[in-house]
């Protein structure tokens, strides 16, 4: 006879471990099943992690989870071949409880996550891939696993598997195979690097953190960002770009990331760094015309599986676990009302689209579109802010009206005023 739980949770990430986590807390018999030889072990995320929704999960998670650093600068790096033009914020209250964000590794924060569900009696196992669902008229009632006699007997399960969700895509059939403009394929290397040089090179006090993102230039122009995030001993550089793009135009990941850690800024806070690791992984970034249902008879999907990411503001752990927790919370109710019908699972859509989660994904549910039909966002505008800033800082006693002159000629070649008043009509329209 198959082992019977109250719920089976496929996949031990941030989705996955925060639903586990307070459906365990509510009492409920819960097994995560994870593929890899432990949470985390397959994960890639750069990774900046949010606190707010982490904290809504793990109470005061700062005071025990492997951190790297709170992140107290933000920087958007616009690049050209030579050039870049840099916006930053920073707050030393970023620095301050409840804090804002951390830089994580996620090897070690998820590897944490599920010590903390097991703690509360939750069942993890690892090395464990879920091949199937068992279904019974048309309601999923457990899963079976790669391992000699297992099925797993379950009254709901989470499907909580990430990106690459086959069980959601092709076994319960929630949606059909990702199009390659819903992904982004992003690779990424950790580098080792002392950490004074670390805060000498991005200007930080001892212990704090930045990130940067970068566009243009850095991902050959291509609809996608570069990043790099200061950790203890050590920074996560990354590149992703929609795959659609990168197919189109034959690029490798792997000669992006080159291409990006060449650039003149870029290079010196890498320089004799030691690299430690290279990973590559897909980013579900469909939004929200992509999102697939969420819930059926005895089943329901969160994070990533459900294509719950906010690309534009590299949002993703956040999206799971809150997604994971309003999923759990439904589920506690369901097992008190001893109702696991899709009618009565509903309602984790409904609650979710109350959150920021479905909401900011609704807000900028025709950014793709926007950004894939106007591709001199990537292209012209990068060139044209670098050569206009280029002009007005070189000194070079041309009259200050006589180069403002020269600006707007420039400017007028590169993009007519009438076609810029467009695009920024619409960029509104679209993400404002
Ligand atoms: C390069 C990169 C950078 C990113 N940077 C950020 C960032 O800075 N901040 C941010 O918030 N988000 C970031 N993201 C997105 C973030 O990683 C995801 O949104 C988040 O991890 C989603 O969590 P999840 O639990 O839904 O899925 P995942 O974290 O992918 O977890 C899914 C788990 O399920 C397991 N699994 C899959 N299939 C099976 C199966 N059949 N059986 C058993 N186990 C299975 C996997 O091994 C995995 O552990 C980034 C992503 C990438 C790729």
């Amino acid at each position: 006879m198959p082992e019977k739980f109250d719920v089976a949770v496929v996949g031990g990430g941030p989705a996955g471990l925060a639903a586990a986590y307070v459906m365990g807390q509510a009492g409920l018999n819960v097994i995560v099943l994870e593929r890899g030889e432990y949470p985390g072990a397959k994960n890639v995320s750069g990774a900046v992690l949010y606190s707010q929704a982490t904290n809504a999960v793990f109470p005061e998670f700062w005071q025990e989870a492997p951190l790297e650093r709170p992140l107290v600068e933000q920087n958007l790096w616009i690049t050209t071949e030579d050039a870049v033009v840099k916006m930053g914020y920073r707050n030393r209250t970023f620095n301050e409880e409840p804090y804002n964000n951390f830089s994580v590794l996620r090897a070690k924060f998820d590897r944490w996550m599920g010590k903390k569900v097991e703690e509360i009696g939750v069942v993890l196992v690892c090395e464990t891939t879920v091949e199937d669902l068992l279904m019974k008229d048309n309601r999923v009632i457990g899963v079976k696993t790669g391992r000699p006699e297992g099925e797993v007997l379950a009254n709901v399960v989470v499907l909580a598997e990430g990106c690459n969700s086959i069980l959601t895509q092709e076994k319960l059939g929630f949606k059909k195979r990702h199009a390659w403009d819903q992904l982004a394929v992003a690779v990424k290397e950790i580098i080792a690097l002392p950490k004074e040089k670390i805060e000498d090179r991005f200007g930080l006090e001892p212990g704090q953190g930045a990130t940067i993102e970068l566009v243009g230039w850095n991902t050959k122009n291509m609809i996608g960002t570069g990043f790099i995030y200061t950790n203890k001993e050590s920074l996560s550089v990354g590149v992703g770009a929609l795959m659609s793009q990168m197919i189109d135009r034959k690029v490798n990941p792997n000669d992006l990331l080159e291409h990006m850690k060449s650039h003149p800024a870029v290079k010196p806070l890498i320089e004799g760094g030691e690299l430690k690791e290279y990973e590559a992984k897909l980013i579900p970034e469909g939004g929200y015309h992509a999102v697939p249902r969420l819930y059926g008879d005895g089943v329901v999907i969160v994070g990533d599986a459900a294509m719950l990411v906010n690309g534009l503001h590299r949002e993703g752990a956040n999206l799971a676990m809150t997604s994971g927790k309003v999923a759990a919370e439904v589920i506690v109710e369901a097992h008190k009302a001893g109702d696991y019908s899709a009618g009565f699972l509903k309602k984790y859509h409904e609650r979710l689209n109350d959150t920021f989660v479905l909401k900011d994904l609704h807000k900028y549910r025709n950014a793709n579109q926007f950004f894939d039909h106007n591709p001199q966002f990537f292209q012209t505008y990068p060139e044209m802010l670098s050569r206009a800033a280029k002009e007005f800082l070189t000194v070079d006693s041309i009259p200050k009206k006589e180069k403002q002159r020269k600006i707007y000629r420039l400017v007028k070649e590169m993009r007519s005023p009438i076609q810029i008043g467009k695009d920024m009509l619409g960029f509104w329209r679209t993400l404002g």
